[in-house]
Order: C-alpha cells, then sequence, then structure tokens
C-alpha cells in the first residue's frame, strides 16, 4: 500500500519563499502579490473561526497564465499552494496551516463570465466568479444555473466545482459535477490543461475532469469551466407544510411527486427548533404557519415548465388531501415571488443562526433516502449518549438523503466544554452512518476536518487509488498538501 503523504510536502525554506516571490514579482508585478498583514486577514480564517492560519504572502492572478507562472516557480521551489475561491468551505481546505509556509492563491481577480450560448445552454466562466453573479447570467438569457445554496452570493465556482457542491438543487439538478462540461485546469507542473469542452457527449478516453470536480485544490487549479445551462421555470411555488415526524416527510414526499414528477425542484426539511432559531436570531423571517409551529417542517418547491400545466394547482391539490386526511397538520402556499423567497429566507439562515445559538457540533452525513427517519432516530440517541443534553437541529436535503446532523450545545451550558466533545459526537454518530451505509463527508468534503476519518470508511484498496492519482497529478505535493488524503498511518 502507498505511504501516507505528510501534511506538508517537505520543510518549506525562507529562502525557497524568498526565491518564490522574487521569481513573481519580477514576472507579474508587485501588484499580483498582498503581503500587508491587515489585508491578509480575511484569507486566513473561514466564517465560522474553526480554522486559521499563516502565510507568507497572498497570490491574486488575472488570468490563466498568470496561474501557470505561479505554479510553476512554485514547483520549481517546492512552495505548497493553497487555492481559495470564496472562502466558504466548511472543512478547513481553502486556510493555511499555522506557522507553515504555505502560500495562498485566491482566484477572485478571475471572475469573469466569459460567453453565455444560450442556444447550447452552456457558459463559459472564470474559476473566481461569483456563484450568484452566474446565476443572473444565466437568468438574463432565460436559463438557470441550478447550483442553489445559502453561500452563493460569497463562493465562487472554482471552490464550487473543487468541492462538487450540492445545495438544494441536487434533487432535480444533482450535484455540480451534473453542471460540468469542460474544465481548465493548471496542473502542478504549471503546465496548462485545455480541457474547455462544451460536449454533452464525449468519449475520448478517461474523463479527466471529473478528478478534479471535488478534488479541493489537491491536484491541480482550475481556472476556467464550461458549465451546462438549465431552462428557467415559468414559476416556482413554494410550499411549507407542517408534519409530525420525519417518516410522515418522507411518505409525503413520494405523494407529492408521484403528483408534480420532476417538477418537484427541492424537498428540505427543517426541525421545530431550527424554525425557532431562525425566527429568534435570523433577519427579515416571519413564522408563516397557522396552526402554531410545527415538529417538523418541509419547505417544497415544484417550478412549472409548461404553462399549460401550473404546477402551483397540483401542489396545492396534493397539499389539501394530505391536510385532510390528517397526513399533514399545516400547509401554506407561497402567494407571490417574496413570500416564496421568505419561505426560502426560513431554511436559507439555518448554518447561520446556529451560530448564535452558541456551540454548535456538526455532522454532514447523508445516508440512503428511505433510511432518514431511523437514520435520525439512531443518530440523535447516539450522539445524546456522548452530550445529554445537547439539542438535535437536524436539518437539510431530505430529497438527497443528505442531511446537516448538528447538534447545539445544551441551553445554558458551556461552549467550550461542550465543543471539547466534538470528536466524541463525531465517532459516535458516524459509527451510525456506517452502519446505514452512509457518507461521513456528503457535500462539504473532506479537507483537513475529516481526512484522518477516511481510514473509518475507505478501505486501504480505494485509498491507495487515491494517493496514486494524487502522486501521478502531483509528484512534489505542493498544491493543497494534508487536504483530503490521511496524513497518518491507518491506526495511529
Ligand atoms: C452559509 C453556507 C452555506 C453552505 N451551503 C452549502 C450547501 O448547501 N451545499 C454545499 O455543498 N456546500 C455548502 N457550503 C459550503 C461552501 O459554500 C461550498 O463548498 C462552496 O462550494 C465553496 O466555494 P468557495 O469558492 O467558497 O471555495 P473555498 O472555500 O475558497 O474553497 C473550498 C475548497 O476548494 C478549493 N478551491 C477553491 N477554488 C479552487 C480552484 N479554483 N481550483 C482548485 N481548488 C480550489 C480550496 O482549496 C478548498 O479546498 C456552504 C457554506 C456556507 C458558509
Amino acid at each position: 500500500m502507498t505511504d501516507p503523504l505528510p501534511a506538508q510536502p517537505h520543510e518549506t525554506s525562507q529562502a525557497a519563499i524568498d526565491a518564490f516571490r522574487a521569481a513573481i514579482v519580477g514576472e507579474l508585478g508587485g501588484d499580483a502579490l498582498l503581503d500587508d498583514p491587515d489585508r491578509m486577514v480575511p484569507y486566513l480564517r473561514e466564517w465560522r473561526d474553526l480554522f486559521h492560519g499563516t502565510t507568507p504572502f497572498v497570490l491574486r492572478p488575472r488570468n490563466t497564465g498568470e496561474v501557470a507562472t505561479i505554479v510553476r516557480h512554485a514547483a520549481a521551489n517546492r512552495v505548497a499552494l493553497v487555492p481559495q475561491g470564496g472562502n466558504t468551505g466548511l472543512v478547513g481546505g481553502q486556510i493555511p496551516v499555522t506557522g507553515g509556509r504555505e502560500v495562498v492563491v485566491s482566484l477572485e481577480r478571475m471572475n469573469g463570465i466569459v460567453e453565455v450560448d444560450a442556444r447550447g445552454n452552456t457558459m463559459t466562466v472564470e474559476a473566481g466568479a461569483i456563484v450568484a453573479d452566474i446565476q443572473a447570467a444565466a437568468l438574463a438569457e432565460d436559463r438557470i444555473f441550478p447550483v442553489t445554496l445559502a453561500s452563493q452570493g460569497s463562493c465562487r465556482v472554482g471552490g464550487l466545482i473543487s468541492t462538487n457542491a450540492g445545495g438544494t438543487g441536487v434533487l432535480a439538478y444533482g450535484n455540480t459535477r451534473d453542471q460540468v462540461l469542460g474544465l481548465e485546469v493548471v496542473l502542478a507542473d504549471g503546465r496548462i490543461w485545455n480541457g474547455l469542452r462544451g460536449l454533452r457527449k464525449d468519449n475520448t478516453g478517461y474523463d479527466l475532469k471529473h478528478l478534479f470536480i471535488g478534488a479541493e485544490g489537491t491536484l491541480g487549479i482550475v481556472t476556467r469551466a464550461v458549465l451546462k445551462l438549465a431552462p428557467k421555470p415559468y414559476a416556482r411555488d413554494v410550499a411549507l407544510v407542517g408534519v409530525d415526524s420525519p417518516a410522515t416527510a418522507l411518505s409525503l414526499m413520494a405523494r407529492v411527486r408521484g403528483a408534480v414528477g420532476e417538477s418537484l425542484t427541492a424537498f428540505e426539511l427543517i426541525p421545530r427548533i431550527g424554525l425557532q432559531f431562525v425566527l429568534t436570531y435570523g433577519h427579515g423571517a416571519r413564522d408563516p404557519f397557522t396552526n402554531g409551529l410545527p415538529d417538523w417542517a418541509v419547505l417544497i418547491e415544484a417550478s412549472t415548465f409548461s404553462p399549460d400545466r401550473p404546477m402551483r394547482d397540483v401542489l396545492e391539490a396534493v397539499l389539501m388531501a394530505a391536510y385532510e386526511d390528517g397526513t399533514i397538520t399545516d400547509a401554506v402556499v407561497s402567494q407571490s415571488i417574496a413570500e416564496a423567497e421568505d419561505f426560502w429566507r426560513l431554511r436559507e439562515q439555518l448554518s447561520e443562526v446556529q451560530g448564535k445559538a452558541g456551540g454548535s457540533i456538526k455532522h454532514d452525513v447523508s445516508v440512503p433516502v428511505a433510511a432518514v427517519p431511523q437514520f435520525l432516530q439512531e443518530g440523535i440517541e447516539a450522539a445524546l449518549t456522548v452530550v445529554p443534553d445537547a439539542r438535535p437541529v437536524p436539518f437539510g436535503h431530505l430529497g438527497d438523503g443528505n442531511i446537516h446532523f448538528n447538534f447545539s450545545q445544551p441551553e445554558g451550558g458551556d461552549k467550550a466544554a461542550f465543543l471539547a466533545k466534538w470528536e466524541a459526537v463525531n465517532a459516535a454518530v458516524h459509527a451510525v452512518v456506517k452502519r446505514f451505509n452512509g457518507s461521513i463527508a456528503a457535500e462539504h468534503g473532506v479537507g483537513r476536518l475529516k481526512r484522518e476519518m477516511l481510514y473509518t470508511v475507505r478501505d486501504d484498496v480505494e485509498l491507495d487509488m487515491m494517493r496514486s492519482i494524487k502522486a501521478a497529478f502531483d509528484p512534489d505535493n505542493i498544491m493543497n498538501p494534508g487536504r483530503v488524503l490521511p496524513t497518518k498511518p491507518r491506526g495511529a
């Protein structure tokens, strides 16, 4: 079996950093480099403040050629690079380690929309384009870019691709991987791979783009992408529905899908405590329920793709029937675009408001869709054996079996003491995930947070294949070292 890679490629000397810096300034000019400590702060910590680091300087290339120059000199001097997009990643992959000499390469200045091809339903973008800007550019051509997530105003498409982000549209449109037709990538030796093909069919050998999608910057730096666009729905109707349990939510999903078919574009689960958190700590949120806050809420979105068949009527009919036969306890269907946005706000603020309710221990897991209710029960029991008073706040993409399985600290409890149980709670929950044949990194990736956990869910054969790929693409381990792959031997 291939040996684990060290967290650092080697001890990068100050002399190597100085030589690297001089080469970059010589070729790209001082403007490409940022070393003012105050201006570097935003690149060195992420929004939850779980990861912070240090870097000799931040590099901000303006085009693919400049990225290639940076990587070529980094390879020559064996300097480790940390690609960064919008810095919204949740597993620490985009933050350099503390005390090390990893250099941050921010793609933020490469933020152009190169081309929108409405007839071919494709779009070519630079890696630093903000996802919300991509969505807006698609809409301007009566198309949508269907990856939708709460961080879309900040995250950039290179980060989206490198984490294979999911979000709320996966149910209907798939993950980011399903939206990528072609990529341009700067490889670890500084060569540029031009795979910017917008083809829907291409079986010419290995499909290399898929190696970079979800690689979290460990194999190369994504510089441009060709994305798929989808038709813009005529309308999107959103309902908030009260149910007594996740099992009922699941059977409701089958019922709604039976009625609206492929028009079901989101089905999100929210627990009562999550609604309470948003109403207490969120902004612009109001309680839309008429019968009091339900134990569990589901947010259902149905999109109308043909004006002849408005989904709103179908959705209302199926919810009315479910209310009358006692399956659901409450239901409100949005009456306007503004109200639909209000409903979505309740869902989208869930991650953010948890931070205001004290410390939280998080898991990003998936299990087979039909197993979600049983998983929730067993997972909560397992976590509560470690911290009996923790408050479960599981929410998320029920339609994909992907639950953000979070626990808030006991009310009035000590935050630090609670967070000290992070690993023990993770271990208890992940053991349950494993029993259900699920994933411990459903959509946020592995980064630095989960790399050693890979041993619990991947066997040596699979890890060996991953390490071989890394060694083939990045033999000197300069591309985001210490992310994704375990750095210690199994059992250490
Ligand atoms: C409030 C909130 C909600 C979120 N909701 C979701 C959600 O619903 N679904 C979901 O999947 N994620 C979600 N995320 C996580 C995060 O937003 C996504 O993973 C996002 O895709 C990261 O994009 P970014 O540009 O911020 O990447 P960064 O955080 O900058 O980087 C993420 C990783 O990609 C690498 N990387 C970045 N750019 C490049 C590049 N050009 N080439 C190579 N590697 C690169 C980095 O090194 C790092 O390993 C959420 C985050 C927040 C803060």
